[in-house]
């Protein structure tokens, strides 16, 4: 298990309390073009399915900053596909979080992209840093929007979560509180 063995690759580049609150406009200017967002818990809870009026605005900014986006999403069964076609946006379904596997396919739909231009958003220390991390992509980390509807292998990965924050707080005190990972639901 040589990827889990350096702590660092749980390290969110950023952390905030909701996509809605992310400064894409610094990101854009940092040079990030393209956006591999996570989407239950990042996007809309595992409860709902339909993306609102809010999530129309938020993509049509991305549009206006001239980032692209493609839904990365470890869940299937025709849930991804349907919101991804709601938004007319490019989807990666069954993606295997933190695989390299899903990534590569997300990438591949941008080929020139260098790994700096890509930015991945998600509520998963576990699946979305952890995976983001793996492929040398910077990750901004964001609350669950509602952990109670969550199943079983996500609970356990948030118990796992728990304790790697904690790891890092002990180990990484001054980039615990930079990051304001105290905050992290
Ligand atoms: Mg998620």
């Amino acid at each position: 298990m040589g990827c889990f063995s350096r702590l660092t690759l749980f390290y969110p580049d950023d952390y905030q309390e909701n996509v809605f609150l992310i400064n894409y406009r610094k990101l854009a200017e940092t040079g990030i073009k393209v956006l591999f967002i996570d989407l239950d818990n990042t996007l809309i809870p595992y409860d709902e399915k339909e993306p609102s009026a809010e999530h129309n605005t938020l993509f049509q900014k991305f549009k206006e900053l001239g980032l692209s986006v493609v839904i990365i999403s470890n869940n299937r069964h025709g849930r991804v596909v349907h919101f991804a076609n709601l938004l007319g946006l490019p989807y990666i379904e069954n993606a295997r979080k933190p695989c390299r596997s899903g990534f590569k396919r997300a990438w591949a739909l941008f080929p020139k992209m260098g790994k700096n231009e890509i930015m991945v958003i998600g509520d998963q220390v576990m699946t979305d840093v952890l995976g983001a991390k793996r492929m040398g992509f910077q990750v901004t980390l964001v609350n669950a929007i509602k952990r109670e509807s969550e199943r079983w292998y996500t609970r356990l990965n948030r118990k796992i979560e728990h304790l790697i924050l904690r790891r890092i707080k002990q180990k990484d005190p001054d980039y615990y509180e930079q990051l304001n990972l105290k905050e992290k639901r």
